[in-house]
C-alpha cells in the first residue's frame, strides 16, 4: 500500500506543488504552521528519514536548501526553520517553515487555513523563485 505522499507524487491526490526533480518533490503543507510551510520529500518511499541511504539523504537536504531559499524570497520572515518530525505520515519529509519566533515551530499550536486560491498563489510564487535559483 502506498503512502499519502506517494499518491501526491503520482497525482492521485492533489497538492500545491512547489518543485519536482527525478528523485524529490516539494509541496505546501495543507495544515500549515505558517504561510509558506512546505514539505520536501524523496519520491522513494522511505518511512524514517535516517533509513535513507547516504546519497539520497544528502541530495534530499540539498534540494530542501533550494526550496528553503525560494520560500524565504516569497514569505517575509527572520529565518527558515527546518525540521523533521515524521510522527504522522510514514513517508520521510522535511518541514520548511518561515519563522519569526521560536513559537512558530510549535507543532502543537493551532494550524492555519487558507483558501485554495491563496495556497495556489503562494505555491506558484515560491515555484517561480525556485526555478530562478
Ligand atoms: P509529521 O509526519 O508529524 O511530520 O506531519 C505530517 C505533515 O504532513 C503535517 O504537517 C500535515 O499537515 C501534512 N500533511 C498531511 N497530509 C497532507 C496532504 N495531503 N497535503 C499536504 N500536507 C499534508
Amino acid at each position: 500500500m502506498s503512502t499519502i505522499f506517494t499518491k501526491i507524487v503520482a497525482g492521485e491526490i492533489p497538492s500545491y506543488k512547489i518543485a519536482e526533480t527525478e528523485d524529490f518533490y516539494a509541496f505546501l503543507d495543507i495544515n500549515p504552521l505558517a504561510k509558506g510551510h512546505t514539505l520536501v520529500i524523496p519520491k522513494k518511499e522511505i518511512d524514517y528519514i535516517l533509513d535513507a541511504e547516504d546519497k539520497l539523504y544528502a541530495d534530499l537536504w540539498k534540494f530542501a536548501k533550494k526550496v528553503g531559499l525560494a520560500v524565504e524570497k516569497v514569505i517575509p520572515c527572520k529565518r527558515i526553520g527546518i525540521t523533521v518530525i515524521g510522527l504522522e505520515v510514514p513517508h520521510a519529509h522535511i518541514h520548511i517553515i518561515p519563522i519569526n519566533t521560536i513559537y512558530d515551530m510549535d507543532f502543537s499550536k493551532k494550524k492555519l487555513s487558507f483558501e485554495a486560491e491563496e495556497f495556489e498563489e503562494i505555491a506558484s510564487r515560491i515555484s517561480i523563485e525556485f526555478n530562478s535559483l
